[in-house]
C-alpha cells in the first residue's frame, strides 16, 4: 500500500530494528517505546481493522498471536506482557496497517482506565 510506513518497513525501504521475520509477519522495535520493551508485530498484508479482515488475513493474525509467546526469551516477555491492538481514530490508531503492540517491563504505558 502506497504511503504506508509499515508496508515500507516490510519492503525494506525504511529501516527498523527487526527482531523476527517470516512470510506472514515482521516484529520490530517501536520507535517511540511506551514501555521498557515495546515491539510491534505487523502482519505483512495491509489492512486497517480486524473488522476488515479476510480469512487469509485472520490466519496471519492468528500466526502472529501464536508466534509472540514462542519468542518470549528474544522479546523479554518472561515476566508477563501486554498486547494492544488500537482500532480506529478514537483508540489512537495512527498507522492504518493493523499491528499488535507487545509491551513488557517497567514503566508500562497505557494502563487500562
Ligand atoms: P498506533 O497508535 O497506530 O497503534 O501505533 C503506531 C505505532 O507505530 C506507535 O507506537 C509509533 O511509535 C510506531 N511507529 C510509527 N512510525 C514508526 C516507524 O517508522 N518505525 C517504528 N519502528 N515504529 C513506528
Ligand atoms: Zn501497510
Amino acid at each position: 500500500m502506497e504511503n504506508c510506513i509499515f508496508c515500507k518497513i516490510i519492503a525494506g525501504e525504511i529501516p527498523a530494528t527487526k527482531m523476527y521475520e517470516d512470510d506472514d509477519m515482521i516484529i520490530i522495535r517501536d520507535i517511540e517505546p511506551k514501555a521498557k520493551n515495546h515491539f510491534l508485530c505487523i502482519p505483512k498484508t495491509h489492512f486497517k481493522l480486524l473488522a476488515d479482515m479476510t480469512e487469509k488475513e485472520a490466519e496471519q493474525v492468528k500466526r502472529c498471536l501464536k508466534k509472540i509467546p514462542e519468542l518470549k526469551e528474544l522479546l523479554q516477555l518472561e515476566n508477563g506482557y501486554r498486547l494492544v491492538i488500537n482500532q480506529g481514530d478514537d483508540a489512537g490508531q495512527t498507522v492504518f496497517h493493523l499491528h499488535i503492540h507487545i509491551l513488557s517491563g517497567q514503566k508500562m504505558g497505557w494502563q487500562p482506565a
